[in-house]
């Protein structure tokens, strides 16, 4: 993009910043300095609260999987259930926080990028309970992959617009979003999906994303009187993850494990892990570990769940792993899937395939460590999604 603009606000070490062009600065700005002065407001956390617990159906459990520690024979394991929230997934925490900053901006259209769709249906589901107009930029190649996704905006009063440029997946749908942005910012809220982008989107989507741990932290504490030993997420751009970290941050004894998608195998073009395989870059208009290809270019990547798709990761993320507070592994498409089938059959709770990545992780670790210890893994969405897909993928394997 043009006008490289960088501002050392909003980093995470040397991650993260503002690299974008100067046009889209003021909207950026305003957005910042809007958020900062009305996150802790009080009228706006009793309406924050009022939809997480009326709408999302929040606090959401954290349910002792009796099962499937048995099983394991190790740490005892616990799941922060994600899945239980309205439309299936965590994604909803962030834009129903997002979508009452843009209220009180006194915005009524608000766009989406999306990859997979799961973030565009999530906009599309609260601009509908707001009666905001809702406009969603979906790669023309992901709107054919992804038919059902489109009709569920669409039935939820969104419009969907399908770029035909690029590669016309996700990347070209972020660009298109951005033009929008800098040509109606006045009008327009720009609201972006995980944990990733320009200052000050990382520190919204977090701060929106931490009731996850928020809510995990209190509720170990009265189940087992303590706090717990390893906390695991899924990792695509990072959101959920960042949301259940970010609150145990200063409690040194906790040890997190971001589990990246390790896809089918190391090369470049077979897994979407940037923190595992990648190194720094600047991507969509931040810096962060990225999958690069022998060009230095963003590189294609790959996995079973299109939700952890994503070449590049949360600067925060980032940082954790280059200062070492958080540990980051990837698990192959098959340990997923291998993982999302136990899940499945010891606990009757089908996870995301996203999810099912965290859960495979635990089936690593568990078995390792002694019954006094505790994990909290969390289910980040269902599966209900990726039903289909699986059955596929299992009739191909037996055929
Ligand atoms: C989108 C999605 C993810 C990945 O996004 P993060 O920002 O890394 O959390 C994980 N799980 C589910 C169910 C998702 O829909």
């Amino acid at each position: 993009m043009r006008d490289m603009a960088v501002e050392r606000v909003g980093y995470f070490g040397e991650f993260g910043g503002q690299f974008v062009p100067s046009e889209l600065k003021p909207a950026l700005d305003h957005l910042a300095e809007f958020f900062l002065v009305t996150k802790d407001d009080p009228d706006f956390q009793e309406e924050l609260q009022y939809y997480l617990r009326e709408y999302v159906g929040r606090p959401s459990p954290l349910y002792y999987a009796k099962r499937m520690s048995e099983e394991l024979g190790g740490a005892q394991i616990y799941l922060k259930r994600e899945d239980l929230n309205h439309t299936g997934s965590h994604k909803i925490n962030n834009v129903i926080g997002q979508v009452l900053l843009a209220k009180r901006m006194g915005v009524k259209r608000v766009i989406a990028e999306t990859g997979a769709g799961q973030h565009g249906v999530a906009t599309a589901t609260v601009c509908a309970m707001f009666g905001m107009d809702c406009t969603i930029y979906m790669g023309e190649e992901d709107t054919q992959r992804q038919a059902l996704n489109v009709f569920r905006m669409e039935l939820l009063g969104a419009q969907v617009i399908a770029v035909t440029r690029g590669g016309r997946t996700l990347k070209d749908a972020v660009d298109a979003a951005l033009e929008d942005l800098i040509a109606n910012y006045e009008n327009t809220y720009y609201m972006l999906g995980s944990a990733v982008g320009p200052y000050p989107y990382p520190d919204i989507v977090r701060e929106f994303q931490s009731v996850i741990g928020r809510e995990a932290r209190t509720q170990i504490q009265e189940k087992i009187g303590r706090m717990p030993d390893y906390l695991i997420a899924c990792v695509g751009g990072g959101s959920n993850a960042i949301g259940l970290f970010a609150p145990f941050y200063d409690d040194q004894s906790v040890q997190f494990l971001g589990v990246e998608p390790g896809g089918s195998g190391e090369q470049i073009g077979q897994h979407a892990a940037p923190l595992c395989f990648g190194e720094p870059a600047v991507l969509h208009g931040f810096r962060c570990y990225t999958v690069l290809d022998e060009n230095g270019e963003p590189a294609e990547t790959s996995s079973v769940a299109a939700g952890l798709d994503y070449p590049g990761v949360g600067p925060e993320h980032s940082f954790y792993h280059a200062s070492g507070r958080a540990k980051y592994v990837a698990v192959s498409d098959q340990e997923a899937l291998d993982a999302f089938g136990l899940l499945s059959r010891k606990e009757g709770i089908i996870p995301a395939l996203e999810s099912a990545h965290a859960v495979a992780q635990v089936l690593k670790l568990a078995p390792t460590l002694s019954p006094e210890q505790t994990i909290i893994v969390n289910i980040s969405g269902r599966g209900d999604k990726d039903a289909a897909q699986v059955y596929e993928l299992l009739r191909k394997i037996k055929s």
